[in-house]
């Protein structure tokens, strides 16, 4: 028997993975089934990016480990004029992903890390992976499971004598909530109090369905925030691996620890990734109006997954941005009784099995397993089929989505008739 790291032996694969595998395996035995399982963006990667991944192919040379100077500088002037927040080149470091550089953070950091319930699958297993103390934070549906002062404030008094760490992400993956600028600077004025350093998962900033960007804690506790975001979700690239990560002055201390952890482990992100990097946030117009189009297409497919939903008497988060939302199936809590499903991982099992349904049982997300809510990704469609249609034509209404995000159009569909069964 190979003795393992404790740590690391009370983790399981990833819950997102392992479903996308089961689909996988599912299809390949001819089973049709609707894929609300995996948050992976639907579009293709913007051409100019794909090109000049291409251009620089022949750069075979390492790369300084803190990343590229020139992408460091770009990512600090898109940061400011793309998020309204004030970075400076040295702060800005290059990963490959911003999963990775999390991580690396989290492995650094001292102290107990606080995750509000309806949290990202990976928060907590890497935490667990350094053996580090941790908060789960209660949250209430009536506020999309956003964080409250109120309830920040109960956590930090239980951990008064611990240097603390927050993980806040918006646009929010399970729940599709954003946090606007008054919950955040409520929220800043309980991490200054408490001294809190921020983690800031800004990974889906730009798709937001109403705003230009979605606002940064940032902009209201600068001192305090390390934000991150990446090429995964904005420009569809998360096949590139290429993740940022941006420090406030006032922790430049860390810089030499990032240093030594980056070069004696990752060493630096592929070289052409990183050129690549630099063309898409230079930000030009071309993929401003891709990213505006996109971000159209998601908000009108959400508005039609909660409309549908919500008249299968499905409740459901209000997706403001990203690619997601947390169902609740209080209502069908009968019919599961009576089959004998008691958890949301018994019964996104019963839905895949039996309605071909793929859905992410809520207690991945920090849900007591006994709650019946589930993540809903609303991705499983070819972005690229949308490219000739014109962004004013981008619609809700039901033929519209019939036709250019057929697996969610009837995904929904089999899932309300389903439940609607006796
Ligand atoms: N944070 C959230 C909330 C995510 O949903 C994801 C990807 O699914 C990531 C971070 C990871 O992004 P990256 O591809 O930059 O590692």
């Amino acid at each position: 028997m190979i003795q393992v790291n404790a740590n690391i032996a009370k983790l399981k694969p990833s819950a997102t993975l392992a479903i996308n595998e089961r689909v996988k395996s599912l299809r390949r035995e001819g089973a049709k089934l609707y894929h609300f399982g995996f948050g992976q963006s639907p579009f293709p990667v913007p051409q100019l990016i794909s090109e000049e991944l291409t251009r620089h192919r022949e750069k075979g040379g390492y790369l300084p480990s803190l990343g590229l100077p020139e992408l460091r500088a770009t990512i600090a002037s898109y940061l400011g004029e793309n998020q309204r927040t004030t970075f400076s080149p040295k702060g800005v470091l290059i990963g490959p992903g911003s999963k990775e550089l999390l991580f690396q953070t989290l492995l650094l950091l001292q102290g107990i890390t606080l995750i509000p319930k309806g949290s990202w699958v990976s928060y907590l297993p890497q935490v667990m992976a350094k053996g580090g103390g941790y908060d789960i934070i209660n949250t209430s549906r009536e506020n999309a499971y956003k964080l409250s002062p109120d309830q920040l404030t109960a956590s930090c008094l239980k951990h008064k004598n611990s240097q603390k760490a927050l993980i806040l992400n918006s646009p929010n993956n399970p729940t599709g909530a954003v946090y606007d600028v008054s919950e955040l600077a409520a929220l800043a004025e309980v991490c200054r109090r408490f001294q809190v350093i921020v983690l800031s998962d800004e990974i889906y900033s730009l798709l937001n369905f109403k705003e230009e960007f979605s606002p940064s804690m940032a902009g209201h506790y600068p001192e305090g925030t390390i934000v991150f975001g990446g090429l995964s979700k904005i420009f569809s690239a998360g096949g590139y691996r290429l993740g940022y990560m941006a420090l406030p002055e006032a922790m430049f201390e860390l810089l030499p620890y990032y240093q030594a952890i980056f070069s004696e482990t990752f060493s630096a992100v592929a070289t052409p990734v990183q050129y690549a990097a630099v063309k898409a946030f230079e930000m030009p117009q071309v993929l401003l109006d891709e990213i505006a189009k996109n971000k159209a297409i998601l908000g009108a497919v959400a508005r039609f997954v909660v409309k549908e939903l919500r008249e299968g008497h499905i409740e459901c988060t209000p997706p403001e941005g990203g690619f997601y939302t947390i169902i609740d199936l209080r209502h069908y809590r009968e019919k599961f009784d009576h089959l004998g499903l008691k958890s949301s991982e018994d019964i996104a099992k019963h839905l895949l099995e039996h309605a071909g349904v793929a859905l992410l049982p809520g207690s991945d997300f920090y849900f007591g397993a006994d709650i019946p809510v589930f993540r809903m990704a609303f991705v499983d469609f070819d972005g690229g089929a949308w490219a000739r249609i014109p962004l004013d034509l981008v619609s809700s209404n039901p033929g519209h989505i019939r036709e250019h995000a057929p697996g969610v159009y009837e995904g929904i569909a089999t899932l309300k008739s389903f439940l609607a069964r006796g």
